[in-house]
């Protein structure tokens, strides 16, 4: 769930618009404090924006280890604590007798952080879109191809070992997840999954299957054919 309770210090309420305020809350989910590494609790998280020039690194904390503010380069913890979660499971694709499955994993890459930069035009943005795109991933649509990895760089490397599938795609990773039988037929049959990551769709707090594809529909979920290896 993105964060519904935050302490927002003034300098960050001067430097960060509304629209940027709000984004940053619904890209953050509140686990562990990233000064301790204990879980924050019933507690409101505090928002820690790190400057780190081209771009700003917006974090949860406990008030008390590290109290919302706008810190200068290199005050922070660097992302030690940053928790990830993920689901793997089976998505039908198309209709009638062209029907068929694919192997999902959607992740949310790191949940009590989130960076922002200005690429976007509009003064300060969340950059998870931006990233992801520059590795090769679509949001739902036209411009996803649900067969094959159309990116001219290396995809993430895919590996199924028994039930569980472990997913290294660089700097985020290695997520991994086990799954059901249907699962593993399908990514053995179609020889990889459907990767999709998203900052803003937490998936183990998803209802159902058909909650995180609103979160597809809706563009937040950023998707790529990955074979395994
Ligand atoms: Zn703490």
């Amino acid at each position: 769930m993105a964060v519904t309770e935050l302490l927002v210090a003034k300098e960050i309420m001067t430097r960060l618009s509304q629209k940027a305020r709000q984004e940053v809350a619904f890209n953050l989910h509140k686990q562990d404090c990233q000064t301790c590494g204990r879980p924050i609790g019933d507690q409101a998280p505090a928002l820690a924006v790190d400057d780190c020039g081209p771009f700003l690194s917006a974090t949860l904390n406990h008030q008390g280890c590290r109290p919302s503010g706008w810190y200068g380069r290199g005050s922070g913890t660097a992302g030690v604590h940053l928790s990830w979660t993920s689901q793997f499971f089976t998505l039908p694709v198309g209709v009638g007798s062209g029907r068929s499955s694919r192997a999902m994993f959607v992740v949310c890459p790191h949940l009590e952080a989130v960076l922002l930069d200005q690429d976007g035009g509009d003064g300060w943005s969340v950059n998870t879109e931006r990233y992801w795109r520059a590795r090769g991933f679509r949001p739902a649509g036209r411009e996803l191809n649900v067969d094959k990895w159309v990116a001219e760089q290396a995809p993430p490397r895919a590996r199924l070992a028994g039930s569980t599938i472990y997913i290294d795609a660089g700097l985020d990773g290695p997520w991994s997840s086990s799954a059901d039988l249907d699962t593993i037929k399908a990514c053995h049959a179609q020889g990889g999954l459907l990767l999709g990551i998203s900052t803003v769709c937490e998936p183990t707090s998803m209802a159902d299957l058909d909650d995180i594809l609103r979160y597809a529909d809706a563009g937040h979920i950023f998707l790529g054919w990955v074979p395994l290896v």
